[in-house]
């Protein structure tokens, strides 16, 4: 997706509505339309990025500083909100909807209804010897 088909670029340039909550020279936060409860925002950075591994570290840094920030500030607000749920959907089969990086700041309250659904084999715990194998995996990946 280029920045030209991008709404989320569209709206850190001011050619698309928002609200906005949030500014600075690295992140946006803007209310989402779609939001699972009232005070739902999403922080994204200025500058296009599709997936994770396309943005830059300390935009990511910057991204996650301004989530709490706002969590924060949801909280002191008058949203209803027992607690936040930060949320990043790293490509689609993760649930991303919008190729522009985008943090989720989700007000939560007892039964609103939202959470994560989990697949069956999640009851049977993995032994310590499969944890260790991935583990290493992930060791070697980190060193590429
Ligand atoms: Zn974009």
């Amino acid at each position: 997706m280029t920045a030209t088909s991008c709404t989320f670029c569209d709206i850190a340039a001011g050619k698309a509505p928002a609200s906005i909550v949030y500014t600075d020279d690295g992140v946006l936060a803007f209310m989402d339309i779609q939001p699972v409860n009232p005070g739902h925002l999403l922080v994204v950075p200025q500058i296009h990025a599709t997936h994770l591994a396309d943005l830059d570290e300390e935009i990511g840094g910057r991204l996650f500083q301004v989530g709490m920030k706002l969590a924060q500030a949801v909280r002191r607000s008058s949203v209803r909100c027992e607690g936040v749920d930060l949320f990043l959907a790293d490509g689609e089969a993760a649930g991303q909807e919008v190729f522009h990086v985008h943090l989720h700041v989700i007000p939560r309250f007892r039964g609103d209804g939202f959470g994560f659904r989990f697949p069956p084999h999640y009851q049977r715990l993995p032994e310590r010897r499969s944890l260790d194998e991935v583990a290493a995996g992930v060791r070697r990946a980190l060193e590429r």
